[in-house]
């Protein structure tokens, strides 16, 4: 049976919702092995050995809502929240751009200080500067017309991982919030024209294998250009700090399945696999991970970004992230690529 499941994953690229449970209960080492290096395969034929690089800039650290999992939730009185001014903001963009970036990610909490005036300000400076430069905002949900201007402005893509596919543990997650308004946001932005990332964290409390297959369903469905997955690190200071967390293990087998289910996109292989494992990047990228995503923001920030505790890279300078992360993909035998890192189906960018 395993055999057949394979086969189909890689053939053509589907499983029920069944079949995806029955896989991951029935998932030995060296079946596990085998989906890693059918991962490997399916990523090569999109994109070869290129992994893309996405500067990150986490520009303010403010964040409205109160996702139980998140070390910046609005309840947590011990964050130094901070903001970087729009020219703080270029400078960073600036220094990723003299190390050879093309794409940058605009990464925040759910600050609505940054008006949807201030945004267009931001992302319109910096495209007039860096014209051959993508721009990916990451700042959670907004109005239709919000995601309209900023697009109109020339913003390339957007992240919004739907965290959870499953309504029930979503809401359980996210007092105040709602699921169908995070999805609409997804279907919106894509209707828009932005290339979308979606992507769920691996090892929330109560999730279980048919959590994990309706979150892979959903990515199959939806089809977004970038997909990101990384597992849940407990904070200490959220209600979830008891929490046992995600393995590297149980991640790396959903981005191999994500990148079976959906071969033509983009996923990074995150600082959360990197905090957990030394080398969790790398095998993140050995399952089928194809961007990395060094650090932009002034590192007098850095440590007050923190989504979870102990993320690595804290202290190093843009430089250092460079030269570091280039080191570890070429020993991992792919290729740094500094381009803006469209998806394979964007024929012509904007
Ligand atoms: N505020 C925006 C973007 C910043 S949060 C948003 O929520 O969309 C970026 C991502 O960090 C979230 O989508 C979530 O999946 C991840 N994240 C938050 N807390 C985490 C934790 N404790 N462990 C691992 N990932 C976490
Ligand atoms: Fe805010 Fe995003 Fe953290 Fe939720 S995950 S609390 S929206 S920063």
């Amino acid at each position: 049976m395993m055999e057949v499941l394979l086969n189909k994953l890689y053939e053509q690229n589907e499983l029920t919702q069944e079949d995806i449970v029955y896989f991951l209960e029935h998932l030995t080492p060296e079946y596990q092995k085998r989906l890693f290096d059918l991962a490997v395969e399916t990523r090569k034929k999109f994109y070869n050995k290129s992994v893309f690089m996405r500067g990150l800039i986490e520009f303010s650290n403010y964040c409205k809502q109160d996702c139980l999992y998140c070390g910046l939730r609005r309840s947590n009185p011990h964050v130094e929240r901070y903001r970087l001014s729009e020219s703080d903001i270029l400078d960073c963009a600036e220094e990723g751009y003299n190390l050879g970036y093309r794409s940058f990610v605009l990464q925040s909490g759910e600050d609505f200080r940054f008006t949807e005036e201030l945004m267009i300000s931001i992302v319109t400076s910096i495209k007039s500067r860096f014209p051959d430069a993508a721009i990916t905002l990451s700042i959670g949900e907004r109005s239709e017309a919000f995601y309209r201007a900023l697009y109109d402005a020339g913003t390339d893509r957007y992240l919004l991982r739907h965290e959870t596919a499953s309504r029930s543990l979503y809401e359980s997650l996210h007092p105040g919030m709602s699921f169908d308004h995070r999805i609409s946001c997804l279907h919106v932005l894509k209707d828009i024209g932005y290339q979308v990332g979606a992507g769920f964290m691996v090892g929330l409390p109560g999730q279980t294998h048919n959590h994990l297959a309706e979150d892979l369903l959903f990515l199959k469905e939806l089809h977004p250009e970038m997909i990101g997955i990384g597992p849940f690190i407990p904070h200490s200071e959220t209600p979830l700090k008891e929490a046992v967390g995600g393995t590297v293990q149980d991640t790396l087998v959903m981005i191999a399945m994500a990148r079976l289910l959906v071969p033509d996109a983009l996923m990074p292989a995150t600082t959360a696999m990197g905090t957990l494992d030394p080398t969790g990047r790398e095998k993140a990228l050995r399952a089928g991970a194809n961007v990395v995503m060094p650090n932009l923001s002034p590192p007098k920030v850095r440590e007050k970004y923190a989504l979870y505790e102990n993320k690595i890279c804290t202290g190093d300078e843009a430089s250092h992230c460079r030269t570091c992360l280039e080191m570890r993909i070429i020993a991992s035998g792919y290729e740094i690529e500094l381009s803006r890192g469209d998806h394979c189906r964007v024929i012509s960018p904007k």
